[in-house]
């Protein structure tokens, strides 16, 4: 089958690999489409060291099941599915809670090297791992579920109410899903601060108030009437950490969805005397990815919007190429082994 294979930094290409055969309790996937990430682009140049020469990435997928390991129940032959791919080992006591991003043993399809990834015409997985979705769905809608599941989750973290005044800081696919499942858990307002034009035309297009990182500080406390109570940082920057925390009310929680730079440097004080509360979060725990599943599943008109387009597998290399060195301006692309 083919894959794209990373190779090093700046460096994927095409190979032929072998099927890997499911086992009892594994399904084969027959992948649809696969979106290519943030994470994937940070790991392609090599900026954050997250993915490892020799491997296949592709987290964000979407297939149908075309076989199952010998005495395999619980999904049928033919099912459209998407993958859950946070492997996580469901007994240690994050995982028995239900918070398992945190789990001890966690490996990430597409990003640790060993489990298949989906940047692949097969890969195969845990059945536990698969969450069927709607036969009458999108297929190409099945790869947002999972950045989908990362901003509901985010939401979840910072624990929401409706009496939030709710401010993003990025507008990229990620700060999309947050702002999403903000105003699908019940926020009022939501403003999202994002410096591309083209990203902002996107967000007005879901229905979000925008400004752009210079001017939100005043922006947001006009748009939302009063300076937010809950900041999301979906670029992870001290630039923009450092943002949240010059913008926001005393007392807001200031969640940290990001990852752009492993270290930040904020102004301290501004965490302590204003008695403001900054939260990791990650990933999304497995109750978050169905919900997010079933979700994807009620609002086509928001994921439609979502994705630029689909291009065919073989072009991966290039593609990623032109999103990395910035010549190619785009929102979520899908890699398809298909066309
Ligand atoms: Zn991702
Ligand atoms: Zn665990």
């Amino acid at each position: 089958m083919k894959s794209l294979v990373f190779r090093g930094p700046w460096d994927l290409v095409i190979e032929d690999r072998p099927i890997r055969e499911p086992q009892p309790g594994e399904a084969l996937i027959r992948v649809h489409a696969t979106g290519i990430c943030g994470s994937d682009l940070h790991g392609y140049t090599g900026a954050t060291g997250r993915r490892h020469p020799g491997q296949v990435m592709g987290h964000e997928t979407v297939g149908h099941v075309a076989q199952l390991g010998s005495g395999t129940t619980g999904v049928a032959e033919g099912a459209l599915v998407t993958v859950n791919p946070m492997l996580s080992c469901g007994d240690c006591s994050f995982c028995r809670s239900g918070h398992e991003s945190a789990c001890t043993s966690l490996r990430v399809i597409g990003v640790h090297p060993e489990p298949d990834a989906a940047f692949a015409e097969y890969l195969t997985v845990p059945v536990v791992s698969l969450v069927p979705l709607a036969p009458q769905m999108p297929a190409d809608h099945g790869a947002l579920v999972e950045p989908l599941a990362v901003g509901y989750h985010a939401v979840g973290r910072g624990e929401m109410t409706p009496a939030d005044r709710v401010l993003v800081l990025g507008g990229g696919p990620i700060g999309q899903a947050t702002a999403l499942a903000a105003r699908r858990l019940g926020a009022g307002d939501v403003c999202v601060s994002e410096p591309s034009a083209r990203r902002r035309d996107l967000l007005a297009t879901l229905g979000f108030v925008t400004t752009t990182p210079d001017a939100v500080g005043v922006a947001a406390a006009e748009i939302l009437s009063g300076p937010p109570t809950l900041v999301f940082d979906a670029v992870g920057a001290s630039g923009t950490l450092t943002t949240a925390l010059t913008v926001a009310a005393p007392l807001a929680r200031i969640v940290l969805i990001g990852m752009a730079e492993p270290d930040l440097t904020v102004p301290s004080y501004a965490i302590s005397t204003r008695e403001r509360s900054i939260i990791g979060t990650f990933g999304y725990s497995s109750a978050d990815f169905r919900a997010s599943a079933v979700w994807a599943a009620e609002a086509p008109e928001d994921l439609d919007a979502l994705i630029e387009r689909t291009e065919p597998l073989t072009a991966g290399p290039e593609i990623f190429r032109a999103l990395a060195d910035h010549s190619l301006d785009a929102h979520k692309i899908l890699l398809s082994p298909a066309g």
